[in-house]
């Protein structure tokens, strides 16, 4: 067995490599850039290693570093995650040549499912049923538009080279197809450095079901079962199941049948996962599953795989890596129970899912039984805008399907996370959406119902008058009198908007300054109105006052400087949170009064800003 190993990776899969790999008693080494100084998988990690700026082609992307980086550190194998370097043969290659065990399939093997109109072509010689079309290499478009007639609209074309949901475009109509094409082909000219493109028949009411293989250097091939990732964002995978609903044994048996003929076929070593497209318009049947790609690794929903079947899927591309034989024979593989995934993601869908970049001063997982957290991240680490801002893999096992998607529903609804925004409240819509509960799910799903999903959520009513009832002073309120019916209501702060809540308590005797509210995965902060410095003077003064106690951790003006409406002023850190304070009109700031590294009250006039004259 290996003793040492480098992860070329970050984020979660890093942290999860390495928490195999200590139970296995092996030396991690992490690597890491100038943005991840301070990431997870560095603490976690035996030892770590500077490879470089935070772009990635400057980094973790740079071959070379990371070879050296194992050498310095005398680290026997080199594990790549997913993404970054993984599907990289020429890497693999530089690895083995130096003397280092990859932790991968053989680079041939890379390379010979690398391209998707190669791969295609030799699953198809191999016997593995490929999606209808034209994987050759002419590429002029006025062929490549008869091909398209030929194979029948609609059609997809899809750069051979393309990966992750990029360099693929769906045509309804022969009308529309040299348009398409040409942006196809310009996407992947300058995604993926090259423009082929193969054209494939649309496959009605789609669904992506992948079949997990493994494979060791003694010639065993087993595969560990399906999953079904048909629940898909523009091309990309949102939530994942294992097994897929709707699969009777003997459809799964030939499915699996086919996967294994596809590894054998590359002489595959180690994780990988072949995708397949199901016409998903009726009952799921062998004929109608047709080969779509191969994935030379560990694939990201890995996770559901090892719920249902008991593997740990890193000890055993460890041990293979070692020369070991595959741990289980085909027969001793069952399925046990359901298991389900959500991809957490720093991203607002109310916002066309821009990635929310920012410190997670908040970071809580909800629990439930059979569920378990992948995750790159701790409450107080940055989310940069270097990397996929993906938070966590929430995962949940159950001893059928409803199970499962309860209960990662109830993880997803318990955690919370602030001031960075996640898509929490969209995943479990989605899990909640009728037809992903009763299994009726095609990759079309999110596309046609998912703007309900992607609206904002709002905390109830009944969330927000108890958190406000902790932000008052019990009550003394003029005009109240006994048999009254409660009708008083008070302004207040929800992250920074103007909110009018009932008071319908009591009351706090020692009210608070400002409270984290937190419901259906998120939270925002609630603070009284009067006192919120954000909006400095909703008097309309200009004043800037302390929202809560605190100190000053930055300065960001001088004073009389011209400030335009929103600029940063100050930074104070108050519950063991940054709260940035900006300028709530142009103007110019008149008076200042916050130091850094002071001490400051609820209340304290900071700075004030006068308006430009108009
Ligand atoms: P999976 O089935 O494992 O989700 P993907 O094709 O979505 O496979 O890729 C897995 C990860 O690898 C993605 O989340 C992304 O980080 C990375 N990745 C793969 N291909 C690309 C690409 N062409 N460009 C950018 N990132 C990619
Ligand atoms: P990538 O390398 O980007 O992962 P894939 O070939 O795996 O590319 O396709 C990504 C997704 O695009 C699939 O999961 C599926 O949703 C959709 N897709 C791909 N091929 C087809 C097809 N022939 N018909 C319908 N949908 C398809
Ligand atoms: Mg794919």
């Amino acid at each position: 067995m290996i003793q040492s190993l480098l992860i070329a990776n970050r984020g979660e899969i890093a942290c999860r490599v390495i928490r195999t790999a200590r139970e296995l008693g092996i030396r991690t080494v992490a690597v890491y850039s100038d943005a991840d100084a301070d990431a997870l998988h560095v603490r976690e990690a035996d030892e770590a290693v500077h490879i470089g700026p935070s772009a990635v082609r400057e980094s973790y992307l740079v071959g070379e570093k990371i070879i050296a980086a194992a050498k310095q550190t005398g680290a026997e194998a080199i594990h790549p995650g997913y993404g970054f370097l993984s599907e990289n043969a020429a890497f693999a290659q530089a690895v083995k040549d130096a003397g280092l065990i990859w932790v991968g399939p053989n680079p041939s093997s890379i390379t010979a499912m690398g391209l998707k109109d190669a791969a295609k072509t030799l699953m198809a010689a191999a016997g593995v049923p490929v999606t209808p079309g034209y994987m050759g290499a002419n590429q002029e478009p006025a062929f490549l538009a008869e091909e398209a007639a030929k194979i029948g609209y609609p059609v997809l074309i899809k750069a051979v080279a393309g990966g992750g949901g990029k360099g693929m475009r769906l045509v309804e109509a022969p009308a529309d197809f040299v348009d398409a094409l040409a942006s196809c082909k310009r996407e992947a000219a300058s995604s993926f450095g090259n423009d082929h493109v193969l054209i494939e028949k649309y496959i009605a009411s789609p669904r992506h079901i992948e079949v997990q293989v493994f494979g060791d250097s003694h010639g065993n091939v087993v595969h560990l079962f399906e999953r079904d990732c048909s629940l898909q964002r523009r091309h990309q995978k949102v939530i994942e199941e294992a097994p897929a609903p709707g699969m009777d044994s003997a459809t799964r048996e030939a499915l699996c049948a086919a996967a294994v003929r596809a590894a054998r076929a590359v002489d595959y070593v180690g994780a990988g996962t072949i995708e397949f497209i199901a016409d998903g318009s009726g009952k799921l049947s062998a004929d109608r599953i047709w080969f779509m790609e191969m994935n030379t690794r560990l694939q990201v929903e890995h996770p559901v795989t090892e719920e249902i079947t008991g593997v740990d899927l890193v000890e055993w591309q460890l041990r293979v890596a070692s020369g070991e034989a595959l741990p289980m024979s085909q027969e001793d593989l069952t399925i046990d129970g359901w298991a389900m995934e959500a991809r957490l993601y720093a991203e607002d869908p109310a916002k066309g899912f821009l990635p929310s970049i920012g410190k997670l001063e908040l970071l809580e997982f909800g629990e439930a039984e059979g569920g378990r957290i992948d995750t790159g991240v701790y409450q107080g680490a940055e989310v940069s805008p270097f990397y996929d801002p993906m938070i966590a893999k929430v995962i949940a096992w159950g001893e059928d399907r409803e199970e499962a998607r309860e209960r990662l529903g109830e993880m997803l609804e318990d955690s919370a996370v602030w001031p960075v925004r996640t898509n929490a409240s969209f995943l479990v819509k989605a899990l909640q959406h009728p037809d992903f509960a009763a299994g009726k799910v095609d990759t079309g799903l999110i596309g046609r119902d998912g703007e309900a999903m992607a609206e904002a959520p709002r905390p109830s009513d009944e969330v927000l008058e108890a958190a406000a009832n902790s932000l008052v002073p019990v009550r003394a309120l003029p005009g109240f009198r006994l048999n009254a019916a409660p009708a008083q209501s008070a302004w207040f702060s929800l992250d920074g908007e103007k909110v009018e809540i009932a008071l319908t308590g009591e009351g706090s005797e020692e009210p608070d300054d400002a409270v984290l509210v937190t419901e259906q995965g998120q939270a925002w902060l609630l603070t009284p109105w009067r006192r919120d410095g954000v909006h400095g003077g909703a008097d309309g003064s200009g004043a800037i006052l302390a929202p809560m106690p605190g100190k000053v951790i930055a300065v960001a003006v001088a004073e009389g400087q011209a400030v335009t409406k929103g600029q940063k002023l100050l930074t104070l850190e108050a519950m063991k949170m940054e709260h940035t304070l900006t300028a709530p009109f142009d103007g110019v700031v008149a008076e200042l009064n916050a130091v850094t590294g002071a001490q400051i009250q609820v209340d304290a006039l900071l700075a004030r800003v006068e308006p430009t004259e108009a």
